[in-house]
């Protein structure tokens, strides 16, 4: 394992992410049903004793069950030796009136009397108002408890947009150690995933990584283009190569893996033994595959189509949420849309074409919105 140096901190540069353990009975809901311990708990002790040393949780994993599991698991080893990570439930709005409450009830799941790591969980548009709220004072009891040595050190993640991130920034971003954001070579294009790395580390921010197989979906690209990879890197998994990928960003902290099997376990440690980034041919190379698995709809955010609009849609947001629905129609999209005016949904357009006509990519920005409220309208509402 190799070690990243986060102040006086050597952390593993691998992270287990709790978030994603095998389970006793399988549910649909976002973060999964009641861990199955027995596997799990092997899973983390052989990270652990192959040198990871910081474990990823948040209240939502596995329904609640996933905060019990990690105290459990990390108090049979010294305190000393592990670092774990939580986070404000943010993402609930009914869970975030009492965060003392939250915040007390966490440090008892997790058998321990101060979180190395506490994260504002998941901003996002939904919930900038209320974190950004300073008589709700969510951030200002947060920082109360850092200082009281309840929190060592504090950051947040987010899967919102970089205007929300930046508005959270504004409010508190001095105060934020690091932040974690959803970060692979997929992302780095559909959900502006560079966008958001530029602007952290342009405010000093170590980027912290989730999702660094997209949830498996950078793991296999079929048989032909596997072939490829595994001709210049006969070792390595496909896997490996999104960590890989990553690797040749120079400001990376911590790369959380939501592991689910022990195989992907035995495979990331041996991916983390030393860091092997891409060469430039490689890099290439794997940038054509992975842009194969999504044609992205080209739009640059010039904005010139917004003034045209009659229904006020803020197309560019809309066609960013249509990339990312036409791959995964999941939760960050469901999420974004709940914060926007239903007046400015897809179904706002009146196919005037108006913003097509001014549009330097020639998007058809109507049949991409009408494609995107069929997607929508078949998309199962979900628990956000
Ligand atoms: S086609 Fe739709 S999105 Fe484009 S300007 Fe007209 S109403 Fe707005
Ligand atoms: S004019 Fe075209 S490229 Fe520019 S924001 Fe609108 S849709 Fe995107």
């Amino acid at each position: 394992m190799h070690y990243k140096t986060f102040k006086d901190l050597k952390l593993s540069a691998l992270g287990f992410g709790n978030m994603r353990l095998p389970v006793l009975v399988e549910d649909n809901s976002q973060f999964g049903g009641p861990v199955d311990a027995s596997k799990a708990g092997k899973m983390n002790e052989y990270a652990y004793e192959n040198g990871v040393n910081y474990f990823d949780t948040a209240y939502g994993y596995h329904s609640g069950d996933s905060e019990l599991f990690t105290g459990r698991t990390l108090s049979r080893f010294p305190r000393n030796t592990w670092h774990v990570a939580t986070k404000f439930p943010g993402y609930d709005l009914r869970l975030i009136n009492d965060p003392p409450k939250t915040f007390n009830e966490q440090l008892r799941k997790l058998r321990v009397d101060y979180v190395d790591f506490y994260l504002m969980h998941n901003v996002s548009e939904t919930n900038i108002d209320p974190y950004t709220d300073k008589g709700r004072g969510i951030v200002d009891y947060l920082l109360g408890q850092k200082k009281a040595g309840r929190i060592r050190h504090f950051g947040f993640s987010a899967h919102g947009r970089i205007d929300t991130i930046k508005r959270f920034l504004d409010f508190c971003g001095s105060e934020m150690e690091f932040a974690q954001i959803q970060l692979n070579s997929l992302d780095w294009f559909l959900q502006d995933a560079k966008g958001k790395y530029d602007l952290l580390t342009a405010r000093g921010i170590p980027v912290w990584v989730m999702e660094p197989v997209r949830g498996g979906r950078l793991s296999s690209f079929g048989a032909d283009n596997d072939a490829k990879l595994k001709a210049l890197r006969p070792n390595e998994s496909v896997s490996a190569w999104a960590f890989r990928w990553l690797e040749t960003l120079p400001a990376l902290g911590v790369v959380l893996s939501g592991m689910t099997t022990m195989e992907q376990v035995v495979d990331n440690i041996e991916t983390f033994k030393a860091p092997d980034p891409l060469k430039p041919n490689e890099k290439e190379l794997y940038e054509s595959i992975v842009g194969e698995l999504v044609d992205m709809i080209p739009c640059t955010a010039c904005r010139y189509c917004c003034p045209e609009c009659p229904k006020d849609i803020d197309i560019p947001t809309m066609l960013t949420l249509y990339n990312e629905a036409r791959f995964v129609p999941g939760f960050v999209v469901l999420r974004a849309m709940s914060a926007i005016d239903p007046e400015r949904h897809p179904s706002a357009c009146v196919e005037c074409g108006q913003c097509k006509d001014v549009c330097p990519q020639k998007i058809d920005v109507p049949e991409c919105l009408k494609h995107f409220r069929e997607i929508l309208d078949k998309t199962p509402p979900m628990n956000l």
